[in-house]
């Protein structure tokens, strides 16, 4: 069962083979034993678990004609990144300046796998504020990458890839401001999947960087995200940025052959800076491809050296006018002692916020200021647009774009922390997706050194997540790197 995809947990249940009280204790008991060591989960609460479970359990009885019980995710578990916001759970977004905030709603997303019957495990550890490329940021602690606890799973949405590597929750969710669903699928080998932005509302979702975040499905296989996000999507009202299109049912071309597909492959996703294993791995990968009866052709991206300084303007920019929100008066923590107005908000703020949400609150007030606004931020706005020019540019050669997700495979604890532009280079090829607003996701394409999981990125169109998905599932098809899981954790 811990192995088994979303598609045959859903006739399990359907088939009345496994309740979803059944369900849920089997992967409540292996959090139970596994966390203390992997660290990812934050909160759980298993009377809460069992309650939805028991409810999904009880509508399956008297009527499957119920829109819930008859979606194809109900009464399957979950975990949320705890960047979402669940009524009556804790939602810390890893920071202390959230630690004991108990949210009054729930965040969109959240409210639909609810709808769809889906019973949540528990909330998710991840860099503060999203705000990380390793989990070493989180005020709880870093994660553990289930392939080797000494290395870290990436970030920021670390929790969710662990939890899943490690079979703690057949499905979760995570966010993507510069990579941070695709980044830790692939260290931790898994399938992710970020959408165009305004596909999925972000109503209720913790902000970071409002021109980038958005909400996406983390699963073991580009099957099981289709169905995670065929139920996250759709329009909202009460997100601005959410898109007014028809529902799609984004598990409808995963069985399209393959053949004439067009794979664009940028030169300078696969120059230096990328680990020859993680090329090697790759490369095999596009070979599948080729087999699979697709065509390569190379494409160029020339912007996409200045992404990582756009980015590293444009974030933190709207990180710092973001966190304003958090002062001592409104949400979470405040600091106990303090005398005027003015020295509550700097203590609070001071001792609320860890180092690298500190660093990016100062650059982007930086940024922001008055004299260096047209230097820097109006600067960064005009590479963001011609980074996404250079994407539309390719895409009149081809349909996808491949290339790695991660210039290496999943690093040591502490590798990264003295140098945060080190750090940064992590999204390297993750970044520019989410500056032009493109869909990307990451599948797991083989091991590299030390026998680590690397991973494939996919790059499709605005709003052609099926394509990608049908690339993923039809390599899927023929390969089972997507099945793999940790040793020693079965
Ligand atoms: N690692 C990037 C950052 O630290 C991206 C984070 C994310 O996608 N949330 O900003």
């Amino acid at each position: 069962m811990i192995n088994a995809s979303l598609k045959e947990l859903s006739a399990a249940l359907a088939q009345r083979k496994i309740s979803a009280v059944e369900l849920a204790t089997l992967f409540l008991n292996r959090i139970e034993r596994m966390n203390p060591t992997l660290n990812a989960f934050i909160t759980t609460d298993r009377d809460k678990t069992l309650a939805q479970a028991r409810c999904a359990d009880e509508m399956r009885k008297v009527g499957a004609d119920d829109a819930a019980a008859a979606s194809s995710l109900h009464g399957i578990p979950l975990a949320h990144k705890d960047i979402f916001c669940t009524q009556g759970w804790r939602t810390t977004c890893g920071s202390k300046m959230l630690a004991n905030f108990i949210s009054p709603y729930d965040a969109h997303v959240v409210e639909r796998f609810a709808a769809a019957g889906m019973v949540t495990l528990g909330k998710l550890n991840m860099d503060e504020f999203a705000m990380g490329s390793s989990n070493e940021t989180s005020f709880f602690g870093a994660v553990k990458n289930p392939w080797d606890v000494s290395r870290v799973p990436g970030g920021s949405s670390g929790g969710s890839a662990a939890a899943i590597a490690a079979r703690l929750a057949p499905a979760a969710t995570g966010t993507d401001t510069g990579g941070s669903i695709r980044q830790p699928a692939a260290l931790c080998g898994l399938t992710g999947l970020k959408p165009t932005y305004g596909v999925v509302s972000r109503y209720g979702m913790i902000a970071f960087a409002s021109s980038l975040d958005q909400a996406g499905p983390m699963a073991k296989s580009a099957e099981d995200c289709a169905l995670l996000l065929t139920a996250m999507a759709g329009f909202d009202t009460r997100d601005s940025t959410s898109l007014e299109r028809p529902a799609e049912d984004y598990s409808r071309d995963l069985n399209q052959p393959l053949t004439g597909l067009k794979i664009g492959l940028p030169k300078e996703f696969f120059g230096a800076g990328m680990d020859n294993d993680v090329r090697a791995v790759v490369e095999a990968a596009l070979d599948e491809y080729r087999k699979l009866g697709a065509t390569t052709v190379a494409v160029s991206l020339p912007n996409s050296e200045l992404s990582v300084p756009a980015y590293y303007v444009i974030a933190p920019a709207e990180a710092s006018s973001n966190l304003s929100r958090f002062d001592g008066v409104r949400y979470g923590y405040r600091a106990p002692d303090y005398g005027d107005l003015a020295d509550m908000y700097s203590k609070t703020r001071a001792q609320g916020f860890g180092a690298e949400v500190k660093r990016r609150i100062l650059i982007g007030t930086y940024v922001l200021s008055h004299g260096y606004y047209d230097a820097y931020y109006l600067q960064a706005q005009k590479i963001r647009r011609l980074i996404a020019a250079d994407f539309t540019e390719a895409f009149k050669q081809c349909d996808v774009i491949m290339g790695p997700t991660s210039p290496s495979v999943a690093f040591a604890f502490g590798a990264k922390n003295a140098d945060p532009v080190q750090m940064y280079l992590s999204d390297i090829y993750t970044i520019s997706t989410n500056l032009a607003g493109l869909p990307g996701m990451s599948l797991p394409c083989g091991f590299g050194n030390n026998n680590m999981p690397v991973g494939l990125q996919i790059i499709g169109r605005w709003f052609d997540e099926t394509k990608m998905l049908n690339a993923a599932h039809q390599y899927q098809q023929v390969t089972d790197w997507h099945s793999r899981m940790p040793e020693g954790l079965a």
